[in-house]
């Protein structure tokens, strides 16, 4: 009988001694304390940072704080359900998006699900919304324009594929349609948009696409959409997504692709939040440390391929940051013009006087675009933002009218009519050799006998006349790309005819 105990409790021990505890630490975690969209886990030993992580109710979320017990977690969807006991686990991945032609004409959340109503996206394909960005080798030079359709910014501020520009202004003063505009623009040419609207009102979003579909621009364009209401993750996320989705075509297609940034202040704004919710230690502004490191880790990946090792292919940035009274010297727009290859500043007082798009010619520049700009486009734009400059400095001067001297008279003549030809109404997008035609005309000299209320109608009314009657003259320029003495001299004799013309035609309706 004894014996039978004594091999039973061997057993037993033997048993006890083989026993493990199978919980894998490495990949599975609790929920300690969960609170405005972000998590608290005890676990997760293993998980990488970025990482994908899945809570026991479904919704993701993505590693955010890795330290020696815990990992703080950003929740990427509803947190109502999530409470603390709940389990988390790693899926492996990094956070990645759908990518592929699928996506063209949707619009989707910061995770690439669609938010329209027109259901599923049929891809298969998906890519890590952080990857890091080409190197020098995989590069070349920016050598071909981007057009905007904007004459302000195609003869001043030329923007070539693969370039970063920053759109800086304050509130309500045209960023939005500037680069509304251009994602218009790109209909015929084959470059691929992706408009990320980062903290908008959901009727702003709404609008932007219904804007886009009237003006047959949504088939080329995919909308990321992460709305004021949603949780600060979601903002956070939106710009990788939307890069991704628009690296797959510059990757895979070697297209070349616009990607737009609306806005990065509040997509500061979100990093500011979560990281104060993390606790990470708050420096200007409050903002943490690595808020530069954010927005240049993503503008480093626009890029134009080196057509030898990759094939070809570019990825434009067109970031955009709110100024508060034209404050550019503050903490994220100073950040943003260091990492960008330049800025379009858009001034509020001259948006309200009329001038639209508000340019202001002295404080924006495009370091890298005039590399790709047409040569016409070189020969009318050479003076120009000279012109403008000197005009904007003796504005103020103008009052004193008839007491200038001639020298100053004639600069702020010129000045008046070129500000007036580089005016441009939206969804007037123009190309390139009607806006070689108009800035011309300004920077001849043949407008400044030309009332300025009458510049806009006459510079119109002058390149109608050029398609209808001297169509060969609008074709070659369009062609070549270069406007050639000769054919600026037949230009300047086409003028004369036409101004004549119209001079007749002024004093007939005053007679009659
Ligand atoms: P927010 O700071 O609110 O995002 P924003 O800087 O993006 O504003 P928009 O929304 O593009 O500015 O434009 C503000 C208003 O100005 C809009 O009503 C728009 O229609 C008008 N607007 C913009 N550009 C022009 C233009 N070139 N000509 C005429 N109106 C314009
Ligand atoms: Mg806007």
């Amino acid at each position: 009988m004894s014996a039978r105990i004594d091999e039973v409790s061997s057993i037993l021990r033997q048993q006890l001694e083989s026993y493990e505890i199978k919980v894998d630490v490495d990949h599975v975690g609790t929920v300690i304390e969960v609170a405005d969209g972000v998590a608290q886990v005890y676990g997760l030993r293993g998980a990488m940072a970025g990482e994908l992580l899945q809570f026991s109710t479904g919704v993701y979320g993505m590693a955010f704080n890795l330290e020696k017990d815990t990992v703080g977690v950003v929740i990427l969807g509803p947190f109502a359900d999530i409470k603390s006991g709940d389990e988390i686990r790693s899926t492996g991945r990094i956070v990645e998006v759908p990518v592929g032609d699928a996506m063209l004409g949707r619009v989707v959340n910061s995770l690439g699900q669609p938010i329209d109503g027109e259901g599923p996206i049929e891809t298969d394909a998906t890519r890590p919304i952080e990857i890091k960005a080409p190197g020098v080798m995989y590069r070349e030079q920016v050598n071909s324009p981007l057009q905007t359709g904007w004459k302000a910014l195609d003869s001043m501020t030329p923007i070539g594929r693969g370039q970063r520009e920053l759109i800086i202004g304050d509130r309500q003063t045209g960023k939005t349609s500037l680069v509304l505009d251009t994602i218009i623009n790109q209909r015929d040419s084959g470059v691929v948009c992706v408009y990320v609207a980062i903290g908008q009102k959901a009727s702003t979003i709404a609008s932007v696409v219904d804007t886009l579909k009237r003006h047959g621009a949504f088939e080329h364009t995919v909308v990321v959409s992460a709305t004021a209401s949603q949780p600060a993750p979601q903002l956070y996320i939106a710009p990788y997504s939307g890069c991704a989705i628009g690296e797959y075509f510059m990757y895979e297609q070697n297209r070349d692709v616009l990607v737009v940034y609306d806005d990065l202040t509040k997509h500061s704004w979100a990093y500011r939040e979560m990281s104060l919710l993390m606790r990470r230690p708050p420096g200007r502004e409050a903002y943490p440390g690595d808020i530069f490191y954010i927005h240049s880790r993503l503008l480093e990946r626009s890029a134009k391929l080196n057509r030898e090792l990759m094939g070809g292919g570019s990825l434009t940035a067109l970031p955009i940051v709110e100024t508060h009274g034209g404050d550019i010297s503050a903490y994220i727009p100073t950040n943003l013009i260091s990492i960008t290859d330049g800025q379009i500043f858009l001034e509020a007082d001259l948006f309200y006087a009329g001038i639209r798009p508000a340019v202001d010619v002295g404080r924006s520049v495009s370091r890298v675009g005039s590399a790709a700009q047409v040569p016409a486009m070189k020969r009318v734009a050479g003076r120009l933002r000279l012109d403008l400059s000197q005009y904007r400095e003796l504005e103020a001067f103008a009052q004193f009218g008839s007491d200038l001297d001639k020298a100053t008279q004639a600069r702020l003549t010129r000045g008046e009519r070129i500000t007036e030809v580089l005016k441009q109404r939206e969804r007037e997008a123009m190309t390139i050799e009607d806006q070689v035609l108009s800035i011309y005309l300004g920077v001849t000299g043949q407008l400044d006998a030309v009332p300025v209320e009458e510049i806009e109608a006459c510079v119109a009314g002058f390149v109608e006349h050029m398609h209808t009657d001297h169509g060969e003259i609008v074709e070659r320029i369009a062609e070549t790309g270069a406007l050639e003495d000769d054919q600026a001299n037949a230009l300047d004799d086409i003028f004369e005819d036409y101004a004549k013309k119209r001079n007749g035609k002024d004093r007939d309706r005053k007679i009659s």
